[in-house]
C-alpha cells in the first residue's frame, strides 16, 4: 500500500514584536539604565551597591505596603547616585535610545525629575539643559524621536511642583512636552498639585501624572478631574470601575500600562492578573511601558510579548496597541503618520 506523505508542518507566522513600530511613553530616567552600566559606573565612582542591585538579577520588590515602596525608592535613589557627571548622563541617554531602537520604539518620552540630578550637575537649570541636550544628541544618533516629561515628586511640597512646572514650560520649545507627577500616590491628594498642573497645561504641556497603580480607580479620577490629565501614568486600576473605563474611552485618555512593573511591585500577583484585556476591550487607549527596566528586568518589546503570550493578543491586536501608543504620544503629526504606516506594514509582513 502506498503511503500518503504527511502534510508539511504548518508553522504559524509569528511576527517579531521588536520589529513592530511603537511609541514608549512611560520610562523613567535612572530606571532606563542598563544593569551593566549601573555596575560599571558604580565601580568608576566607588559607589558601593547593595546586593539587590549588584547581583545581576532584578531585585525582589513589593510595594503594596509603605515599607516595600520605601525600599523600592531607596534602591532607585542608590542607582541614581552613580550618575555623577555629564559623561554619565550622556551614556545613560544614548544607551536608552539604543535599547529603544532595538525594541522597535520609534518615539520615546522619557520622564525625569531634574531636582534629583541638580545637586551634582550645577543646579536645576543646568541639569535640565544637560538632559535636554543629551536627549537631542541621542535622538540624532539613533533615529529614535525623543522628548522629555518633567515630573514632580508627590512626596515633596506642592510649591516645588509649581517651580518645576514653570521650568518645564520655559523649555517647551527645547524638548519638554509634558508634566508628570510620580512617587507614592497614597500620600496626599492629587489636588494639592492642581496649581502646578494648571501652569503646565496653560503653558501648552500635556498633563501626565501617575495614578491608579498603588491606589484604585479614585486616584485615576483625581488625575483626570483635578489635574486635567490627558494621559495617566499606569491607570491600570481603572479596570476596577467600568464607568471610569467608559469615561477614559470616551475622552480618549491614554493609560500608560506597565505590566512587568505591576507584577514586580506586587500591584498584581501574576502576569495574567494584569487587566490588559479588560481595558483594551473597554476601548481605553493604552500605551504599554517598561517603567523602570533596571529594577523590573524587562524592556519595552517584552511588554508586547507578554500581551501576546499571557493575554492572548493577536498580531492585529498588538498592532492596535502599538497604534494607540503612537496616537497617545506627543509626536508631531508626520512622525505619527510614519510610525502608523510602519505598523500597517508590520501587520502585512
Ligand atoms: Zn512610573
Amino acid at each position: 500500500m502506498e503511503q500518503v506523505p504527511a502534510p508539511p508542518a504548518v508553522t504559524p507566522s509569528i511576527r517579531d514584536v521588536r520589529l513592530l513600530p511603537k511609541a514608549h511613553l512611560h520610562l523613567h530616567f535612572t530606571g532606563s539604565m542598563r544593569p551593566s552600566t549601573l555596575l560599571e559606573l558604580a565601580d568608576r565612582h566607588g559607589v558601593h551597591l547593595p546586593e539587590a542591585l549588584s547581583s545581576g538579577e532584578p531585585p525582589k520588590l513589593r510595594a503594596t505596603d509603605e515599607r516595600g515602596w520605601f525600599r523600592f525608592q531607596r534602591l532607585y535613589d542608590m542607582a541614581r547616585s552613580v550618575l555623577r557627571d555629564e559623561e554619565d548622563i550622556r551614556r545613560l541617554v544614548l544607551e536608552a535610545a539604543e535599547d529603544e531602537r532595538a525594541d522597535g520604539s520609534g518615539w520615546l518620552e522619557i520622564q525625569v525629575d531634574p531636582t534629583s540630578y541638580a545637586p551634582r550637575l550645577g543646579g536645576l537649570i543646568p541639569a535640565l539643559e544637560l538632559i535636554l541636550g543629551t536627549v537631542q544628541d541621542a535622538s540624532k544618533a539613533t533615529g529614535v524621536g525623543m522628548r522629555v516629561l518633567v515630573a514632580a515628586n508627590r512626596m515633596k511640597h506642592p510649591l516645588d511642583a509649581r517651580t518645576l512646572a514653570r521650568l518645564a514650560v520655559r523649555y517647551r520649545d527645547q524638548g519638554v512636552v509634558g508634566f508628570g507627577l510620580s512617587n507614592d500616590e497614597r500620600r496626599g491628594m492629587a489636588r494639592d498639585f492642581d496649581r502646578a498642573f494648571a501652569i503646565a497645561r496653560e503653558g501648552g504641556l500635556l498633563a501626565a501624572p501617575h495614578g491608579g497603580e498603588l491606589a484604585g480607580p479614585s486616584s485615576v479620577r483625581d488625575c483626570v478631574d483635578d489635574l486635567g490629565a490627558g494621559r495617566v501614568g499606569h491607570g491600570v486600576r481603572a479596570a476596577e470601575d467600568p464607568r471610569l473605563m467608559q469615561r477614559l474611552a470616551d475622552r480618549q485618555i491614554t493609560c500608560e500600562v506597565c505590566p512587568a512593573s505591576n507584577v514586580a511591585l506586587g500591584v498584581y500577583e501574576k502576569p495574567e492578573d494584569v487587566p490588559l484585556r479588560a481595558l483594551f476591550e473597554a476601548g481605553v487607549p493604552l500605551a504599554l511601558g517598561a517603567d523602570d527596566p533596571l529594577l523590573f528586568g524587562s524592556r519595552l518589546a517584552e511588554q508586547y510579548r507578554s500581551a501576546r503570550e499571557v493575554h492572548g493578543f493577536s498580531d492585529a491586536e498588538l498592532a492596535e496597541l502599538a497604534r494607540q501608543s503612537v496616537r497617545g504620544s506627543c509626536a508631531p503629526k508626520e512622525e505619527k503618520e510614519r510610525l502608523l504606516a510602519g505598523i500597517d506594514s508590520w501587520l502585512v509582513s
